[in-house]
């Protein structure tokens, strides 16, 4: 086994990952997500595959493509999801009015990763899986980290982790990070040494200027310092739970879904 099965194997036996569970991975069409559905696979896991085709010219159709390769190597099943069809607009449409509508200077990560939060859990739970997997790796982690310190809001960073903890609602479906230990790069050259169908380039709108800044100086790292750095994430996390604020999740008066404040954050971005 290399050294990143290891880690990998290592964080599935920490958060007791069951091989009876049913999986849903999330696949972007990237490196990270496209190494946790063949390591899950590998490691003889439940998987199907979810992706979000956000109809974003040429990179999405990129994405969808290479999404569609891997769950056909892997012998799983692939769900998709058209936001055009769906939502009747492209993600760069739909993150444009946000934008204008409500002029906050809202970054367009931050809208695109609502969304497909909100997503994901609502198509998850149609399914009947009992998790959800993503791709965030050790250098996402640490960079969310750090954002939030350099913030001055560490409860922020009160749901980091290698699985969601403690949420206790019955429309919220668990979501686990498999590669929360494991860095970029060695994922990057891990999906290469296996040949994987991976898209490589960013998201031509990934521009939220303080995650790349952040970005730029974690890659400044070694893997040693980013560990190092969520090792102390792991000892100060008992600390930071009691920061955050005790809203119980509740249901979103407006869809429905799982929401710490009446109105969840996908429809408090799309409110008129
Ligand atoms: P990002 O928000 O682009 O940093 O992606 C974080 C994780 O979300 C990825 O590793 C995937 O697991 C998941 N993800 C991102 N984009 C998509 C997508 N279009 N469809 C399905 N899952 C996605
Ligand atoms: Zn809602």
């Amino acid at each position: 086994m290399t050294p990143l099965e290891t880690k990998f194997k290592q964080t599935l036996e920490k958060i007791n990952l069951d091989k009876k569970d049913k999986i849903l991975v999330a696949l972007s069409g990237g490196k990270d997500s496209t190494v946790t559905a063949y390591l899950l696979k590998k490691f003889g896991y439940n998987i199907e595959g979810f992706h979000i085709n956000l109809s974003m010219g040429d990179y999405s159709k990129k994405c969808l493509n290479a999404a569609k390769e891997l769950c056909k190597q892997l012998d799983i099943k692939l769900y998709l999801y058209d936001i055009k069809k769906e939502m009747g607009n492209s993600m760069c449409y739909i993150r444009t009015a946000i934008q204008t509508n409500q002029g906050k200077g809202l970054k367009n990560c931050a809208i695109c990763g609502v969304i497909k939060k909100w997503i994901m859990n609502r198509e998850a739970r149609k399914l009947k899986v009992n998790k959800i997997a993503t791709g965030h790796n050790l250098d996402d982690e640490t960079q969310t980290f750090l954002m939030n310190i350099f913030k001055g809001s560490p409860q922020l960073s009160a749901n980091l982790g290698a699985i969601t903890r403690n949420v206790k609602n019955a429309k919220f479906i668990a979501r686990i990070k498999p590669l929360f230990y494991i860095a970029e790069d060695d994922i990057r050259e891990y999906s290469k040494i296996k040949k994987l169908p991976v898209v490589y380039e960013h998201c031509p709108c990934a521009l939220d200027s303080y995650r790349i800044q952040m970005r730029k100086f974690v890659n400044t790292l070694t893997t040693k310092e980013k560990e190092n750095i969520m090792k102390n994430f792991g000892r100060l996390s008992p600390n930071i739970q009691k920061l955050k604020s005790d809203e119980k999740l509740n249901f979103c008066e407006a869809c429905g879904e799982p929401s710490r404040k009446k109105i969840c954050r996908m429809c408090s971005l799309i409110k008129k």
